[in-house]
């Protein structure tokens, strides 16, 4: 799963400050420990001292190896035991126990995989960032059918909430189903008919699996494209790079940018890097065919149009119903 940058770092700083934590914690028990049983001290202390000791017996015995390291072992484990009673009788068991993870020892890491325990950090903080971008109320509990006439649509010969039901459905679909089909979507209509909602709410939804999603306006997105090709830092670049490689990519509001040559060239890299990738996309767009094609190229509208299934969205627009009906 391709966490972001900005995820993965949150994700190490929690586990290096739940490292530090667990630490200190440890250190506090240990002490109130010392000064309620003293005893537990010695026999720290002299636990600490076996290794020295086992390498001096060796050393010092000369020949009698083998008997010299035999006696600091029982030894050992006679401490061992004394330590586990006084332990048992006198605080809770696990109590004094280092109980960092058990798999990667809270480094995150077990050789190069991420550890379990850093990946639920992953996760979590996922769903902050997620919470911060779609903090706003756009669910799919939230979506209104009443916005959309119950009445037969003149011009396109559909009633628009029958239409408008249909893709809610398929859109829930595909936030639960994402794990196991990941198509792209282009979401198409005029402004104000609910593809940012829906965009939103599918983001939040897949994003809550814990999949990593990206969301940008056009505007924001060839932004942050043009200043990682021509002010490359280190942050810029991880920016392009989330955004090249997040498992879902939602670009909104597409056409609204400043054309160009730059954009043109920027969207058709973006497009075939993650359809070569298998990297799913969700576009919202007030633009259909011809005007894709005229807008970017050819090309371009042809794989909009080709690799991507397209809801239409229908109805009047919602922000003017709404100033209507309050
Ligand atoms: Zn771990």
């Amino acid at each position: 799963m391709g966490y972001s940058t900005e995820v993965l770092t949150r994700a190490r700083d929690a586990l290096a400050q739940r490292r530090a934590d667990r630490e200190s914690e440890l250190a506090a028990r240990h002490s109130r420990a010392y000064s309620q049983v003293p005893r537990l001290r010695e026999i720290d202390m002299l636990l600490r001292q076996s290794a020295a000791k086992a390498a001096q017996a060796v050393f010092l015995q000369g020949g009698d190896a083998q008997a010299a390291m035999e006696a600091v072992k029982q030894e050992n484990l006679q401490l061992q035991a004394e330590r586990k009673d006084l332990v048992a009788a006198n605080f809770e068991p696990q109590w004094l126990e280092d109980n960092r993870c058990p798999h990667c020892g809270d480094t995150g890491y077990v050789g190069s995989t991420m550890c379990q325990c850093l990946q639920q950090l992953c996760a979590l903080e996922q769903r902050k960032v997620l919470s911060a971008i779609f903090g706003g109320s756009e669910s799919f509990e939230t979506f209104r059918l009443d916005y959309y006439s119950d009445r037969m649509d003149p011009k396109f010969r559909v009633v628009p909430r029958v239409v408008m039901e249909k893709t809610l459905n398929y859109c829930r679909d595909y936030a639960r189903h994402f794990a196991k089909a990941q198509g792209n979507l282009l979401l198409t209509g005029t402004t104000g008919l609910g593809k940012t909602h829906l965009a939103l709410a599918m983001g939040r939804a897949i994003g809550e699996q814990g999949y990593s999603v990206c969301y940008e306006s056009a505007a924001g997105l060839f932004g942050k494209l043009e200043k990682a090709k021509f002010y490359p830092s280190q942050e810029s670049q991880a920016e392009a790079r989330a955004l090249e490689t997040c498992d879902l990519l939602i670009i909104d509001d597409l056409g609204t940018e400043m054309p160009g040559q730059f954009v043109t060239a920027a969207l058709y890299a973006l497009l075939n890097q993650r359809l070569m990738a298998g990297k799913a996309m969700i576009i919202t767009t007030n633009l259909n065919v011809e005007e894709a094609g005229q807008r970017y190229s050819p090309q371009i509208a042809s794989r909009l149009y080709g690799e991507f299934y397209r809801l239409t969205f229908l109805g009047e627009d919602i922000r003017a119903l709404k100033r209507r009906m309050y």
